[in-house]
């Protein structure tokens, strides 16, 4: 499945939601945008809009966009979606034929923030405050949202910044098949680290594996025990002696048969 955005590979991220039920969507990693089936986008929860703001590999460039924005599953021309639920602000595309839904990063965190905001303030205007609601929950939502928003923004920029230093810090690496289940990653560092990679098939499922347990300009593990045929997804961990830590982009590797 390609991007309707930006035309590169969608990668399948499992969420969960809020009931404990799971299920995939087709996000980019190169803009930032997902690609939700039927009734998905209602399902998925506020913190995983960040999960996935999260496995977005920064461009050193800016991505162009395509002319035509098409069906990442049928190639049907993607139509801007109209619907009380959704904010002037928030620009959606949907796609008529399979009724999939397209979101930007930015619109898809506008528009969950916009969901939840209208599903809290029912929540607690109805429950408790039957005859306050009208002045208090306004307010209550809004502070709320403001520190929310706050923190997500704050971590978000840490995360970013974090990624700059360790991609700056780490040169050649290599990862290299040695069989179905087993592939070794090694890398440099311009100075001496403490490492690992943090891996696993799905955002769900990272595991961390310790590379040099001891500060070393030199990294290399073997992983084994992977599954055949399948898309990996990882990041680098660098700790230097004060402890502090700097995780790379997400990279990805895929074993062989
Ligand atoms: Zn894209
Ligand atoms: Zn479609």
């Amino acid at each position: 499945m390609f991007c309707p955005t930006c035309g590169n590979q969608l990668q399948k991220i499992a969420v969960s939601t809020n009931q404990g039920g799971r299920f995939e969507v087709d996000h980019c990693g190169f803009c930032g945008g997902t690609w939700f089936d039927p009734y998905e986008i209602n399902r998925i929860p506020f913190h995983e809009i960040i999960t996935l703001a999260n496995l977005t590999v920064l461009p050193k460039k800016k991505v162009t966009e395509l002319k035509k924005h098409l069906c990442p599953g049928d190639n049907h021309p993607l139509e801007p979606f109209q619907g009380d639920a959704v904010p002037k602000n928030v620009k959606l595309l949907w796609c008529k034929k399979c009724l999939g839904i397209w979101a930007a990063q930015k619109d898809l965190w506008e528009f969950k923030k916009h969901q939840d905001e209208t599903v809290s303030a029912y929540d607690v205007g109805s429950k408790f405050f039957p005859a306050l609601s009208v002045v208090f929950v306004p307010v209550v939502t809004f502070l709320f949202l403001l520190a929310t928003t706050f923190t997500t923004i704050t971590s978000l920029q840490q995360a970013q910044d974090e990624r700059i230093h360790a991609e700056s810090r780490i040169s050649d690496i290599k990862t290299d098949q040695i069989s179905g289940n087993a592939v070794s990653i090694s890398f440099k560092t311009q100075i001496p680290f403490i490492s690992s990679a943090i891996l696993g098939p799905s955002s769900l499922e990272m595991e961390e594996f310790i590379i040099s347990d001891s500060p070393s300009p030199d990294h290399n593990i073997v992983l084994t025990g992977l599954k055949p045929r399948t898309r990996y997804l990882f990041r680098l961990k660098l700790r230097d002696g004060q402890n502090n830590s700097f995780v790379t982009d997400l990279k990805y590797f895929t074993t062989s048969p």
